[in-house]
């Protein structure tokens, strides 16, 4: 755990904000199941080369990834996954009325079925529950694109007009839908304290907004157990796991 002056102070800062937006990451589920990319058991730390299944070109390019990408979607530890202490954290400092937004990097549902209201969910990188075509644009629940495959479809195609389906979430080199980009730009600029969890404040734009939060005015508080390169802008920076962290912060 944190040292207690340090986690003394976030709180006052935390007690003391009146709009707050949580940025989350990939670390807030790890105590649900989902590795994270980076983390000490990050898929990605784990094997590197796993990297290409995040990869647009490398998914538009090559069946095989796709086939893989399948797979693994098909025993994506999220479809079991519950939320944890800290999802519960955030959706009870929501209640408190101070809570404007949760911008999440993460897709997998786990702040809305925790409690937070889904309209205060902003989901910076998507949704793992929907396909998209990405020839024709085509949305779809994703358990139909799952049952396909367990008939023995190894990469379905969509439906309607044979293109390349995918799941709805923003891969490595795929650009953010521009409207849920705006709307987590207004959030940033607007609240008086940004509380970031669970993220290694690597991937942008995702990341930059922590910046664009402190450059508006916003205390920055950072909850995450490894180094950020917002650190040094962090009035607070606690490293202890968020299942007990968030919930001593609120
Ligand atoms: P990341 O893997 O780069 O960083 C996660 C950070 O969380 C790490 O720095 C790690 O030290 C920290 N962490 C992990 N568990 C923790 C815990 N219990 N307590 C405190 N800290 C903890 O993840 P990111 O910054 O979110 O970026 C990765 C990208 O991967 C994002 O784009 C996201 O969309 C995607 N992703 C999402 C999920 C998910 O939806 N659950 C899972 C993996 C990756």
């Amino acid at each position: 755990m944190d040292s207690a002056e340090e986690l003394r102070r976030a709180r006052e800062l935390v007690t003391g904000a009146g709009h707050i937006v949580a940025m989350t990451g990939a670390g807030v589920s790890t105590d649900s199941g989902i590795p994270d990319f980076r983390g000490p058991n990050g898929v990605w730390t784990k094997n590197p080369g796993a990297e290409r299944m995040s990869n647009l070109s490398a998914y538009v390019g090559s069946r095989q990834v796709r086939e893989e990408v399948w797979q693994a979607r098909v025993r994506h530890p999220g479809w079991a996954a519950r939320p944890n202490a800290a999802h519960h954290a955030l959706a009870e400092l929501e209640r408190s009325g101070r809570l404007a937004a949760i911008v999440t990097q993460n897709i997998d549902g786990l702040h809305q079925r925790a409690g937070s209201a889904p309209e205060r969910v902003v989901e910076l990188h998507g949704t793992m529950f929907d396909t998209v075509c990405l020839g024709c644009g085509d949305r779809r629940d994703m358990r139909e694109a799952l049952d396909r495959v367990a008939a023995g479809e190894t990469d379905p195609p969509c439906l309607l007009c044979g293109g390349i389906l995918k799941s709805a979430t923003i891969s490595f080199g795929q650009a953010l839908d521009a409207k849920v980009l705006h709307r987590a730009k207004e959030h940033a600029q607007a609240c008086d304290l940004m509380l970031v969890a669970g993220s290694s404040l690597t991937v942008h734009p995702a990341a930059g907004l922590v910046g664009l939060a402190a450059s508006a005015g916003a205390t920055v508080v950072v909850c995450n157990a490894s180094e950020t390169p917002y650190d040094d802008q962090a009035a607070a920076v606690l490293r202890g796991p968020l299942g007990e962290v968030l919930p001593a912060l609120v």
